[in-house]
């Protein structure tokens, strides 16, 4: 994403697109598998109820043919499209017999049931089904390839098969179930070469599927609008709450290079940031030619204040002495605690006689005001060095030797006074 489309304050910091784009790729890959999971899931369980369905079925096939079994076959009225089985006297078995009444009874023994009610089913569009095995007595219950496949499954132990035929027109499910051999199956298959407990065949399934792929496909659609929307919200409340992180530490940022810079106890700033902005100033003046003064303040006698009233009051009498500081000065000037009770001023664009003006008016003031408390009073005057930049200052610590010695002499020279040098 080009750094231009994002907003402000993912512009400014990296750590924020950082920080948005690796929480939203987590989100979006916990979200893709939450997804996912829940898909499989969900197709797993058609599968699943569709498996059973056809399972079910299988069941009742066997139970309709165990039935059938244990009478041996059983005898119903002859119609005229039956037609005796050749298999049924090979096994020993009388296909027709006629009543006393003079009807007619054939005998249908499981396979035949099995496969009349096979082909009732497959003129219908519900489940077909059909016998199948390796070695089949009726060419009709030859397996294709994937009851083939089946069949020689289950030879191996697996214990049932399925799978969606989805290449043709109408999909199916095709489920297959084994069919072990028991006592009653001998009778028929036993020169087949059969033994009890061994697989003979099986019960092929087959169900229409198109429902099935239907739920399927609603599924996944489903999931991929859940995965999309899921995604949407969160990464909207995500990038909300980004911005707002990042507006918090923005703010804390601030704060703290603001804190970086400033004395404590007055708010004016501290003596490292005044010392670079005078170097700045220096550079600049140097370079363009023009003027720059710098003037040290310094309280008189202000030992005694903290000596005669305490810290505490002392404290207010620096705030206090701070407060008329930065009243006295015009938009340009810089002013700094560069001490206990010592300040400093540089004033760019200004003359020796402009900054020993501000000088004097700052004094003025300081000593026309009365700093009190509920329990004390003083009124505190100040001396001040001033000092303006000249042709031969090789760097700007000169300036500020020359300014403190100004301040040396007009502490000599009795305080509460201006010195220019
Ligand atoms: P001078 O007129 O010669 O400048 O005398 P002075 O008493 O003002 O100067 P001196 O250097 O003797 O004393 C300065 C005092 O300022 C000493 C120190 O305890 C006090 N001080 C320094 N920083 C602070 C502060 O943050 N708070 C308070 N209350 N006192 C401070
Ligand atoms: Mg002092
Ligand atoms: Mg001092």
């Amino acid at each position: 994403m080009p750094l231009s489309t994002w907003p402000k304050l993912f512009r400014s910091y990296k750590d924020a697109r950082v920080f948005f784009i690796s929480i939203s790729f987590a989100v979006i890959l916990v979200l893709a598998f939450i997804s996912f999971n829940r898909y499989r899931t969900v197709n797993h369980l058609l599968v699943q109820t569709m498996r059973h369905e056809a399972e079910s079925f299988a069941n009742l096939i066997i139970i309709a043919r165990h039935w059938n079994a244990a009478y041996g076959g059983v005898y119903v009225v002859k119609k005229p499209v039956d037609r005796p089985t050749p298999h049924l006297r090979d096994a020993g078995n009388e296909p027709d017999i006629r009543t006393s009444d003079g009807r007619v009874l054939t005998l249908k023994n499981p396979a035949i049931m099995t496969r009349e009610i096979s082909e009732i089913t497959s003129s219908g569009d519900l489940v077909r089904f059909h016998m199948i095995s390796m070695k089949p007595l009726n060419p009709d219950n030859k397996p294709d390839a994937f009851e083939y496949d089946a069949l020689l499954q289950f030879e191996r132990g697996s214990s049932s098969h399925w799978a969606i035929d989805r290449d043709r027109p109408d999909p199916l499910f095709r489920f297959i179930h084994p069919l072990k051999v028991e006592k009653p199956c001998l009778q028929c298959h036993a020169k087949q070469g059969y033994k009890e407990g061994d697989i003979r065949g099986a019960v092929s399934i087959m169900i229409p599927a198109s429902d099935l792929l239907q739920q399927m496909r609603r599924n996944a659609t489903q999931k991929v609008m859940d995965f999309l929307i899921a995604v949407g919200l969160l990464l909207a409340i995500l990038y909300f709450l980004t911005w707002k992180l990042f507006v918090k530490l923005d703010e804390v940022q601030r704060r703290l290079k603001l804190l970086a810079v400033t004395d404590e106890l007055t708010g004016l700033r501290n003596r490292r940031f005044i010392m670079e902005q005078l170097e700045k100033e220096y550079q600049r003046a140097v370079r363009a030619g023009t003027p720059l003064s710098v003037m040290i303040l310094d309280i008189d006698h202000f030992k005694r204040v903290n000596d005669n009233y305490g810290h505490v009051f002392g404290d207010q009498v620096l705030k206090a002495v701070a407060q008329e500081m930065e009243k006295s000065l015009r938009a340009y000037d810089l002013l700094g605690r560069i001490g206990g009770e010592e300040f400093l001023i540089a004033s760019p664009g200004s003359s020796l006689d402009d900054a020993a003006a501000l000088a004097e008016r700052i004094r003025d003031r300081i000593k026309g005001r009365t700093i009190a408390n509920h329990a004390h009073k003083v009124k505190m005057t100040i001396s001040a060095g001033v000092t303006s930049l000249g042709e031969h200052d090789g760097k700007m610590n000169s300036l500020l030797i020359r300014a403190d010695d100004a301040l040396y002499q007009a502490k000599q020279q009795g305080r509460d006074r201006v010195i220019t040098l």
